[in-house]
């Protein structure tokens, strides 16, 4: 009975593929709605619609949807990148042969493992990263679906429970309280524009917009940058306040008592990380509770460092 249920569920996702394809104009609900949002942002993408027929029932004159595909080759999940695409169109091509590319070579090939995520999600990691299109943790450390619960926010700042709800909390509680995860990792990133832009602030002018509003969220990170580097370059001391700024993201955890009893309790580790894109390196640490002042100094200290190279 097993084996003829998923054989169903493998015919029916088969047989799903062909109408994904040449519904790309008509019967694809997703695309309509592309369609009617950006008529008027792009221009290019509606003239071709418009030489296409789209809106016509002159299926038959469709002349290139097949020969756009065709541009790009089936190279397993690799199928290209966005910046080499020449138009919206292209943008969305390949976005949509990309999701093919999964779902023929990941999805079918691990059907089982896919269909019991659809029940259920167990990941052992919360993941805290910047939004930078550049540092994607999924890429870059291979996380695969299921395995960890992620909040991307600008220069990954967990911000101190006294400063309110934020989604960056909301994801948290849900991460610690309900999933029970065994590891919250904050990773951060060498030239983090967000941490710049806190590094650049003026400090007794009120916030000028929500990117600044956010990014005081580390100003503790920042004076003590201040402190420690006032005789470097104010490049150096960005550098410096990407990693400070991590551990301060560290501490500010501990100040949810849902976290910080989870740790106490060793149920729950909570780690830094450091992705430098110019060399292509990582550093991972742990918070080595036992030894932090949380409450006081909210000084910290760090174990099981390690460099990823
Ligand atoms: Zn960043």
């Amino acid at each position: 009975m097993v084996w003829l249920f998923r054989s169903r569920i493998i015919n029916s996702i088969i047989r799903s593929k062909a109408p994904l394809v040449g519904s790309y104009v008509h019967g694809d609900s997703c695309c309509s709605s592309v369609i009617s949002s950006i008529s008027r942002p792009f221009p290019k993408f509606m003239n071709w619609l418009k030489t296409d027929g789209c809106h016509t029932s002159a299926v038959a004159s469709l002349p290139s949807f097949k020969e756009k595909q065709s541009e790009i080759p089936d190279k397993g999940l690799d199928v290209g990148n966005m910046a080499e695409t020449d138009g919206y169109l292209n943008l969305f091509c390949l976005m949509k042969q990309r999701f093919l590319n999964f779902k023929n070579h990941k999805y079918i090939k691990e059907l089982e493992h896919f269909q019991s995520l659809a029940e259920a999600q167990y990941p052992k990691f919360m993941v805290i990263a910047c939004a930078d299109s550049r540092v994607c943790p999924s890429n870059i450390l291979g996380f695969q679906p299921g395995e960890v619960f992620m909040i991307r926010n600008i220069a990954n700042l967990v911000p101190m429970m006294k400063n309110g709800p934020s989604e960056c909390n909301a994801a948290l509680e849900f991460a610690v309280t309900t999933l029970e995860v065994e590891n919250i990792l904050v990773i951060g990133h060498s030239s983090c524009a967000g941490i710049e832009t806190l590094m650049s602030m003026q400090e007794d002018t009120e916030p000028r917009n929500f990117i600044h509003n956010w990014v005081a969220n580390g100003k503790v990170a920042k004076l003590r940058t201040k402190s420690a580097t006032s005789h470097l370059s104010f490049d150096q001391q960005c550098r410096f306040c990407e990693k400070e700024s991590i551990n301060q993201s560290l501490l500010n955890l501990l100040s949810y008592p849902w976290i910080e009893d989870r740790v106490r309790k060793e149920l729950l580790s909570i780690h830094g990380g450091y992705y430098n894109f110019s060399n292509c390196s990582f550093e991972k640490w742990t918070l080595d509770f036992k030894d932090c002042n949380v409450k006081e100094e909210r000084s910290y200290v760090v174990k099981e460092k390690e460099l990823w190279c």
